[in-house]
């Protein structure tokens, strides 16, 4: 019974991560400021906990026997998968003294406050010398971690494993080499009308909206809830409890329908984890202590990015939609047609925030964000020019000048909760996104039917190819197994092209 023993272990630790989890949402959705202080060292101690299960003694001798035990089934087996799943962990989490784990975890928790606090100031020098910190306690993980070229390579394994700084600037030189002409391009040309995308749209309506287009998109409210925070996100607690959130502006109501279609998206892939996975290491990510079934942070955004972007943003979606959201805003958008909408709400242009960013110069800004947690990593660059270098980079890529550090280099929360090396997923996301819409819809039924603005089988399409399989496979395994390729910008590339040519178009007029 050593395997069925190891996977009752890994339960225990899901649910642990999964207490984790429900901390860390109810800091984002409900704890007063008050609590972050205490809440961190809960955080750290559960965290540190998880950790001990999965180096400790009994689960290797657990690992030892169940590798004995499961010796003899097939390679690619469900059993042996797992196993092996475990003893990566086991090995990564050897490696990492739990005194740094807790140092990181308790420091993220407060420094989440200095930052918020910095932001609101626009004062960078408040927040530096906690973001030095920060960088050298993620820089002596690296350490022992343990890379082969960079040490940026061994943050980003947790995230996107696979991925290195070498890898990421092959993807990023195709994109930039496509992307940055595209946006020069439409520069030049007018732009569409969007006023009334900005008119005041109030809240409730705006909440009832968000909901029913999760809903349309598959979304389980069984099994979810949508609440409001400052920073959407979407958090598991096992595939029947997928929470997600998104924010209002009364006077820029694509920010909570994106929003709400983004995070379901992300919802998807929690929801339809196949559940004899539930509690296993198919998932929970042992090594990120994360209870999660998406396989890794670019594989999760793929799908949020999709139904954001590739369904959301299309104009079949809103052949379908368009009669419900000019019910839900009669007069907002009374002198408003589809065509219009549509083309409103691809508009690109560049601007200064990453989250408020067009799906055209999104990548932009993640590649800038890359390019400096390298240099920090490395420590090329000190933190003290950071905010220079920031405002150099927003210059190259983008062409605008930042006029203060909120609008520059404060603007994220990564950093000072300790996440560095996962700015790339959101690129990822958006790469292979692009990979697998473009090949469901060579499925004639998922084309006409997406055609119809109907979703279901494309949503049946993922299910099957991506999001029923958990973290059983990598993610360029799954890439491969559905689209013949590892991940390849060329499909994401010429959507771009295509898109963006039909709406700014040599013959369109900026109405
Ligand atoms: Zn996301």
């Amino acid at each position: 019974m050593s395997y069925a023993g190891l996977l009752e272990t890994v339960g225990r630790i899901n649910d642990v991560l999964n207490a984790y989890s429900i901390l860390n949402w109810d800091a984002r959705v409900m704890m007063p400021p008050g609590g972050s202080e205490t809440r961190g060292k809960q955080l750290a101690t559960l965290a540190v906990i998880a950790q001990s299960m999965i180096v400790s003694d009994d689960m290797r001798r657990q690992l030892d026997a169940a590798e004995r035990e499961t010796a003899g089934l097939a390679e690619g087996s469900v059993e042996r998968g797992m196993v092996a799943q475990v003893r990566e962990a086991v090995g990564y989490h050897s490696r990492i003294p739990a005194e740094l784990l807790r140092q990181k975890t308790e420091l993220g928790s407060v420094g989440q406050e200095i930052w918020a606090t910095a932001r609101a100031n626009s004062d960078f020098k408040s927040f530096a010398p906690t973001l030095e910190k920060m960088v050298e306690i993620n820089r002596q993980i690296a350490e022992a971690i343990g890379y082969k070229a960079h040490p940026y390579d061994a943050l980003m394994y947790r995230f996107e494993p696979g991925e290195t700084a070498a890898s990421l600037t092959v993807l990023f030189d195709k994109l930039k080499a496509a992307i940055i002409p595209l946006v020069r391009a439409i520069g030049q040309k007018q732009q569409p009308r969007a006023d009334f995308l900005e008119r005041s749209y109030p809240e409730a309506a705006q909440l009832g909206f968000a909901v029913d287009m999760a809903k349309v998109i598959g979304y389980d409210f069984n099994r979810g809830r949508l609440d409001t925070t400052v920073h959407p996100f979407e958090v598991s607690f096992t595939r029947n409890d997928v929470r997600i959130t998104t924010r209002f502006n009364k006077s820029h109501m694509p920010m909570s329908l994106f929003g709400a279609l983004h995070e379901a998206g992300h919802g998807l892939y929690e929801q339809n984890v196949d559940p004899a996975y539930t509690r296993t290491p198919f998932a929970t990510d042992l090594v990120g202590l994360y209870a999660v079934g998406g396989v890794s942070f670019g594989a999760h955004e793929s799908q949020s990015r999709l139904w954001e972007n590739h369904v959301g943003r299309s104009p079949e979606f809103w052949a379908q939609h368009f009669p419900a959201i000019r019910a839900a805003y009669p007069e907002q958008l009374k002198d408003v047609d589809e065509a219009a909408f549509v083309r409103a709400i691809n508009r690109s242009r560049p601007s200064l925030i990453r989250v408020e960013a067009d799906e055209l110069t999104y990548d932009l800004h993640i590649m800038l964000r890359v390019d400096i947690e390298r240099q920090l990593v490395e420590g090329s660059l000190k933190v003290k020019d950071l905010p220079e270098a920031w405002n150099a980079k927003i210059k190259e890529y983008l062409g605008l000048d930042v006029p203060n550090d909120a609008m520059g280099v404060l603007q994220d929360v990564h950093w000072s909760s300790g996440q560095i090396g996962t700015f790339c997923n959101y690129t990822i996301g958006n790469v292979m996104a692009g990979q697998l819409y473009a090949k469901a819809r060579e499925t004639p039924a998922i084309a006409s039917a997406a055609k119809a603005g109907n979703f279901a089988p494309l949503r049946a399409w993922l299910t099957e190819n991506i999001l029923q399989h958990g973290r059983r496979y990598t993610r360029d395994e799954l890439l491969v197994r559905s689209t013949g390729r590892a991940l390849d910008p060329a499909p994401y590339i010429a959507y771009l092209t295509s898109k963006y040519s039909e709406i700014y178009g040599p013959d369109r007029k900026g109405n």
